[in-house]
């Protein structure tokens, strides 16, 4: 397994391999970037086929961290940690704290947070042997759950590419296609049933859809339907790799916008969304509400200063979408340049 020449390292910092033998944890913590600040990325646990797609997979992560945190003015780095297991059948208590054992020797210079496979309550397992795990606040409505700030950033950002694309400034009578009504997508769906939007969801969890059609009478249709429903706006909650070859003839829609990390399978997809007229709103710029509300966790500051952070996500839309139509380029490659003006060490 090469390192140094992995087609996704990308001059990382750091990467740091964990193994426990007692516990079984198997653990990679990647630190990308850390010129802006400590490297603050999700701990994901997953089953990965092989030790070789955990180090693609964190290694890809990390470096998705220092881009997201750049461009959401937070002074913070990128890095992300992978657990190699199921969270359902290998996770305990005892590898969630020797796992914090690991990210208190590094000493400040990685964060962990939830991410896919762990939850609030690890976190605080987690913080039981590190003082280096956040998303944990305690006798507060959501404990540190992020979701919710992040469905926030993804629904005003939704709103101002609808603005961008469609002229309008109201969602009223608009139809969303929602592909995965989870912690994200669930929030997410309840500020645009209160914003006049139509929904067409899918999931794969019977339980999560029987919540949106309940609560925000939305129209189900199965998985593989959703991408080419008659939709203004297609947004993506579930997983990434969303927009690739078989999904890109089907889609009707005229603006992307969805909370899903890395929804483009290739980047080159952007620029054949931008080829179709659909307006891709960049993923990381729209799902920052997550990091930003961490960030504010750690910090301290009040509800005031995080709500005006989150709706700030807009203003930087705005520069991305101007910039864009001024150079002709994607959105996306706007978006990453913009966060290497930020980020990297000759700015
Ligand atoms: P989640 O697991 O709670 O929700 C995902 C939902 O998608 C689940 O209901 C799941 O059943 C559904 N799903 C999975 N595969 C599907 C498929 N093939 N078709 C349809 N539905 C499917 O996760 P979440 O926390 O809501 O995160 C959603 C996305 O947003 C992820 O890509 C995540 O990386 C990203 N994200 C989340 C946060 C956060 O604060 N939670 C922050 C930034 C980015």
């Amino acid at each position: 397994m090469n390192l140094f020449s992995h087609p996704e390292f990308d001059n990382h910092e750091q990467v740091a391999f964990f193994r426990d033998a007692k516990t079984g944890l198997k653990a990679i913590v990647a630190i990308h970037n850390t010129h802006l600040g400590p490297s603050l990325g999700g701990c994901r646990m997953w089953p990965y086929a092989s030790d070789a797609d955990a180090l693609t997979d964190v290694l890809r992560l990390s470096r998705g961290m220092t881009y997201k945190s750049a461009l959401a003015g937070l002074p913070l780095g990128g890095g992300k940690c992978v657990i190699i297991g199921d969270p359902r059948k290998d996770k305990s208590a005892a590898l969630l704290q020797r796992l914090g054992d690991f990210i208190e020797g590094l000493s400040g210079a990685y964060i962990t947070a939830e991410d896919s496979g762990t939850s609030v309550a690890d976190m605080a397992v987690i913080g039981q042997r590190t003082r280096f795990a956040a998303g944990v606040v305690e006798g507060t409505e959501h404990g540190g759950d992020p979701s919710p700030s992040t469905a926030y950033t993804t629904f005003v950002g939704l709103k101002t590419a609808v603005r961008q694309r469609l002229g309008r400034d109201d969602l009223n009578g608009l139809t969303v296609a929602l592909q995965g009504v989870g912690n994200v997508g669930y929030y997410l769906a309840r500020h645009l049933h209160q914003a006049g939007a139509e929904l067409i969801v899918t999931d794969i969890v019977d339980a999560n859809l029987q919540r949106a059609v309940d609560e925000f009478g939305a129209h189900v249709v199965a998985p593989e339907l959703i991408f080419g429903v008659d939709a203004d706006v297609f947004s993506p909650c579930a997983m990434g790799g969303v927009i690739n070859e078989h999904t890109l003839p089907q889609l009707k829609c005229t603006v992307i916008a969805g909370a899903a990390n890395n929804q483009l399978a290739t980047p080159e997809f952007g620029e054949l969304l931008m080829g179709k007229e659909i307006l891709y709103t960049p993923d990381y710029v729209l799902n920052a509400g997550g990091i930003i509300d961490i960030a504010y966790q750690r910090s301290g500051e009040g509800a005031a200063a995080l709500q005006q952070h989150l709706d700030s996500i807009c203003q930087r839309l705005e520069q991305i979408f101007e910039r864009a139509a001024a150079q002709g380029l994607p959105p996306h490659v706007v978006a990453d340049q913009l966060a290497e003006e930020t980020f990297s060490p000759a700015a």
